[in-house]
């Protein structure tokens, strides 16, 4: 067998399993290699069926970290339904410490659907709309900002599916207990985890839970909180697993991308530094940074100025650009009103 994705998971299976997703895929190493995505299966009966992802980018650490201590801290006995656990989901890309798989340079966040014949990310986003996330009620797809970027600490859903799901899944990313939560206009055809989930009939949550390819105490703290949380809510636990305390939630700020206006862009070659960080609130015309040029020291460096107010949700973190890279964007705050209102 060289082709398509197998496992010998059992879905009516109670009781804790670790197991892999092989994946077939002949390289100069190993003629008969397969790559092997750990799995890991939770159930006790009947209940909310949740799947938890991370490694979608390999270079985003929370989820990764969290997710295994999550599967060797639940006790089956303590749960109600069944949580499948994916901490490595694309694990050459998390293997190799790069957003992107190394076999394929591919990026699983933009995969979907997917293709049963194609190269191994293709093959596995291709089983996880098809095969996996419609075994589920909830998918949440645990994100931060990577290597290159520093991003606004944000629970995250794509505005997707009919207004029932999305009042849904507004309140189980209200339940998340982050600060802030970024609305994505994507599209039902999107490449995304989030809408593979919406086309496999299952709720999608996700979230931006760090960056800068690391974790802090503190990002670990808010994640581990955001993860004890939906499994709280959705009711397949009844008290936090990876946080000491009963977590607690504050308001949350809902943020909207819609505009390539809120961007900044590298239109050549340059050396950014930044003016705000992410968190700030900005007004139309305030300064965003300078953009250098090293090779015209001549030259007096570019003032780069917002075109949008809203808050600063992400930034280039390598000074070092070039042209088409995003240096800053900013996130337009809204009202949940609002946004259920587009729905409809
Ligand atoms: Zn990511």
């Amino acid at each position: 067998m060289h082709t398509g994705l197998f496992h010998a998971l059992d879905f009516a299976a109670d009781g804790k399993s670790l197991d892999f997703l092989s994946i077939p895929f002949s390289v100069d190493r190993s003629p008969y290699y397969q790559v092997k995505v750990p799995v890991c299966r939770v159930r006790n009966g009947a209940g909310p069926r949740v799947l938890l992802m991370a490694g979608n980018h390999g270079d985003e650490y929370e989820g990764e970290l969290l997710l295994g201590r999550l599967f060797r801290r639940l006790d089956p006995a303590r749960i109600r339904g069944e949580v499948t656990i994916l901490p490595a989901v694309n694990a050459p890309a998390v293997m190799a410490a790069r957003r992107r798989s190394p076999l394929d340079e591919g990026n699983l966040n933009r995969a979907f659907p997917g293709d049963p014949a194609g190269t191994p990310t293709f093959r596995l986003a291709h089983f996880l709309e098809h095969e996996l996330f419609p075994r589920h009620d909830v998918v949440f797809d645990l994100h931060s900002g990577g290597t290159s970027m520093a991003h606004l600490p944000c629970a995250l859903i794509e505005r997707q599916g009919t207004p029932d799901r999305l009042g849904r899944a507004l309140e189980l990313m209200r339940a998340l207990g982050m600060p802030y939560g970024f609305v994505a206009e994507n599209g039902a055809a999107a490449p995304t985890s989030m809408a593979a989930a919406a086309r496999a009939g299952t709720i999608g949550i996700s979230g931006e839970f760090g960056g800068g390819g690391t974790v802090t105490p503190e990002t670990m703290a808010y994640t581990a909180r955001a993860i004890d949380n939906l499994l709280i809510a959705v009711g397949l636990t009844d008290a936090p697993v990876l946080a000491d305390t009963a977590p607690a939630s504050g308001p949350m700020q809902l943020l909207q991308l819609d505009s390539h206006r809120q961007a900044i862009y590298a239109l050549r070659r340059g050396w950014f530094e930044p003016a705000v960080d992410v968190g700030a609130r900005v007004a139309a015309g305030d300064l965003a940074g300078w953009f250098h040029d090293l090779t015209r020291l001549d030259l007096p460096e570019e003032e780069l100025r917002f075109q949008e107010a809203g808050i600063v949700i992400s930034r280039r973190l390598h000074s070092d650009s070039e042209a088409g890279d995003c240096l800053i964007q900013v996130a337009r705050p809204v009202e949940e009103a609002g946004i259920l209102a587009r729905a409809a």
